[in-house]
C-alpha cells in the first residue's frame, strides 16, 4: 500500500488505475470522554483500513492507496472540548470534492470509510456518494453506515454475548474504549476502569437534550469500565473483515450490494441539516465557564 500524496503527480499518472483501490478516512475530531484522544474516530479509522488494505492486496492481487484522513464530520453534540464539528452541507461538499477529484484522476475504486457511526455524517457521505456513482458510473462504495448497522463479517461468540448483555454503548463506552485498547493501549487513560455507566435507550438518542444529559460531566454513552483489549481484537477484526468483504466485492462487482446503502438514508427528516439554517452547527462556548 503506497499514500497517494507522498507520490509525484507523475506517479500517479501511471498507476494502473482499473487495478487499484484507494481508501479515503473521513471522520471527526470529537470529544470521547475523559479517557480517549479527540482522535478516536480517526485512528480507528485509519487501522481499519491499513489492515484491511494489507488482506486485500494479499487477496486480489491489487495494489492500494489512502490519503491523509479528512478529519471532517457532522454530529450534533458540541458541549466540550475538544470537538470540531461541520454541517452536513460541509461534509457533504468536502466529501464530494474529494471524491471528483480522486475519480478525475480515472481512479475507478474508491472506499470512504466514515468511521463516526452518527446518522448525520452517515447520510452527508452517502449523498455525495451517490452524486459521484450517478455522475461517473459506479467507482465509489461508503460501506460504514452499514457495517455499523451490524452488516458484517461474522461476529465472535464472546462478543455476541457481550453486545446482548451491554447494548446502548453509542460513544466512547466499552466498544470503543476495546477498540482503541487493542490499537495500542497508551492512547487510553487509566480513568476508564472506575467510569460509572451511562445509559439510554436508542429512542431517546434522537433527542439531542437526552444525549447530553446521558453524556453527564464525563461525554460518553455507554459502559467504558468493561473494555478490553480481548474485546478490541474481536471487534477490530470484526470491522477489517467485514471492510474487506464489502470492499472486495465491490472491487470484483459482484455481491456488494448489501454494504452499498445506509438504511436511514431514506428517512427524510433526517435530511433537514442540508438546509442551511436548519443544519446550523450549534457551537457552545465552553471555555470560561
Ligand atoms: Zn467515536
Amino acid at each position: 500500500m503506497r499514500d497517494l500524496s507522498l507520490l509525484t503527480w507523475s506517479e500517479v499518472r501511471d498507476i494502473d488505475k482499473t487495478k487499484s483501490i484507494v481508501f479515503v478516512v473521513l471522520a471527526p475530531v470529537e470529544e470521547h470522554g475523559k479517557h480517549l484522544p479527540l482522535a478516536t474516530d480517526v485512528i480507528e479509522g485509519e487501522y481499519w483500513c491499513k489492515c484491511a488494505m494489507r488482506k486485500l492486496e494479499q487477496e486480489l492481487g491489487t495494489e492500494c492507496f489512502f490519503l491523509p484522513s479528512f478529519p471532517v464530520a457532522s454530529a450534533s453534540v458540541n458541549e466540550f472540548y475538544g470537538s470540531i464539528h461541520f454541517s452536513m452541507k460541509t461534509t457533504y461538499e468536502v466529501t464530494f470534492a474529494v471524491l471528483e477529484s480522486i475519480c478525475c484522476m480515472g481512479f475507478r475504486n474508491i472506499a470512504v470509510i466514515a468511521s463516526h457511526a452518527d446518522p448525520q455524517h452517515q447520510i452527508a457521505v452517502e449523498k455525495a456518494v451517490r452524486k459521484i456513482n450517478k455522475r461517473n458510473g459506479l467507482c465509489v462504495i461508503a460501506p460504514m453506515g452499514q457495517i455499523f448497522m451490524g452488516v458484517s463479517a461474522e461476529r465472535t461468540p464472546r462478543l455476541e454475548e457481550f453486545e446482548k448483555e451491554h447494548g446502548n454503548d453509542y460513544h466512547a463506552g466499552w466498544i470503543e474504549t476495546s477498540s482503541m485498547l487493542d490499537i495500542d493501549p497508551c492512547y487510553v487513560r487509566d480513568c476508564y476502569r472506575d467510569m460509572p455507566d451511562s445509559e439510554i435507550t436508542d429512542k431517546d438518542m434522537i433527542f439531542r437534550k437526552r444525549q447530553i444529559a446521558a453524556m453527564g460531566e464525563y461525554g460518553y454513552i455507554g459502559a467504558p469500565k468493561y473494555a478490553s483489549e480481548e474485546l478490541g481484537k474481536d471487534l477490530n477484526d470484526n470491522c477489517i473483515a467485514s471492510i474487506c468483504d464489502a470492499v472486495g466485492k465491490f472491487y470484483r462487482r459482484d455481491g456488494y450490494k448489501k454494504y452499498e446503502h445506509y438504511p436511514l438514508y431514506n428517512i427524510l427528516p433526517l435530511h433537514i441539516g442540508f438546509l442551511s439554517i436548519a443544519g446550523k452547527v450549534r457551537r457552545k462556548k465552553v471555555a470560561g465557564q
